[in-house]
């Protein structure tokens, strides 16, 4: 039996994003319809001791990074103990989080050294925030970003590209990584389930970049290399402290590279994001049977 999950085009998944639950304190609208979605019920999500026991055969067998995502990873309520727990484990692990309830759990995202974490966040302006988001808590997630900076994590800003909703801020995301360390990502909008989406949405990346070039000069723009496994393609202003990219999910898929395992929260390994299947490891792991079979034929 190897040591590592390899599939059949010679790619290896060490990287396995966990969804801690299904539930959400936002409604994004391309991502949750107002009413919320159908949640699983409680008996269904897997508990902190599956989560831990599941994630620490993932790591017998290679995956070396666990980024904890959702729904909203930090509405889950015993997710402090799952931070501190995963934290053991030899993985560089990560969060992605809507960033309203941040700072009640900085002390242990510092005492666990959980330095990266990527927030969303898709308009500068608190009216379109909240068109987006259906709720009026822009402030908290710009004064959790501050908070991020001054405690000196890595942050990433995830902000998802509508034409007509939201792309004429592109140049302003920019230019707030003049005087901050920021690393701002700009991610194309996917088509989910009822969400709306139209490809007349999509705001494409060599049409942003125009923008970008547009309003620096050609020198100023700096190209950075990617690193493997990477979904972005990397850019920063000269003298600006941080840095922006682009994540072209639709008009350049990453497929070929990409590394990525994902359990759902109630225990489903899905092989991407617009995957149709799933396999049920969590049935598996709470009948006491072996489960790499599953995931060895999943990933295979
Ligand atoms: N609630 C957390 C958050 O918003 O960061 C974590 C879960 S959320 C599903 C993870 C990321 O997926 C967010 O950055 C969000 O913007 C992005 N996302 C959700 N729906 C999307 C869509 N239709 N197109 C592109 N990105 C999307
Ligand atoms: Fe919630 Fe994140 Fe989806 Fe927005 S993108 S509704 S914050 S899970």
């Amino acid at each position: 039996m190897q040591n590592e999950l390899i599939d059949s085009f010679g790619r290896k998944h060490d990287y396995l994003r966990i969804s801690l639950t299904d539930r959400c304190n936002l409604r994004c609208f391309y991502c949750m319809p107002e009413e919320g979605i159908d949640i699983c019920n409680k008996s269904e999500i897997m508990t902190f001791e599956e989560i831990i026991g599941i994630s620490k055969i993932f790591v017998s067998k290679g995956v070396n990074k666990i980024r904890l995502t959702g729904g909203e990873p930090f509405y889950r309520r015993d997710v402090n103990l799952i931070l501190e727990e995963l934290a053991k484990l030899p993985v560089d692990l990560r969060i992605t989080t809507n960033g309203v309830n941040l700072h009640k759990h900085i002390a242990v995202l510092k005492e666990n050294n959980i330095k990266k974490i990527n927030v969303s966040l898709d308009s500068l302006n608190p009216d379109k925030f909240k068109t987006i988001t259906r709720f009026s808590v822009f402030n908290k997630v710009i004064d959790n970003i501050n908070l991020l900076l001054n405690e000196g994590f890595e942050v990433k800003v995830n902000m998802v590209v509508m034409n007509g909703i939201n792309d004429n801020e592109v140049i302003d995301f920019i230019e707030w990584t003049q005087h901050k360390p920021l690393h701002v990502r700009f991610i194309e909008f996917m088509p989910f389930n009822g969400n709306k989406w139209e490809w007349k949405k999509i705001v494409p990346y060599k049409k942003m970049m125009k923008e970008v070039e547009n309003k620096f000069s050609l020198e100023q723009v700096v190209r950075i290399s990617d690193r493997p496994n990477d979904t972005s393609v990397n850019y920063k202003i000269k003298n600006f402290e941080g840095t922006f990219a682009f994540i072209n999910s639709v008009t350049q898929p990453f497929c070929g590279t990409c590394n990525r395992i994902r359990l759902t929260a109630d225990g489903k390994l899905k092989n991407c994001l617009f995957s149709s299947t799933e396999s049920d490891l969590l049935t598996a792991y709470r009948k006491g049977k072996d489960i790499y079979p599953v995931i060895e034929h999943s990933i295979g």
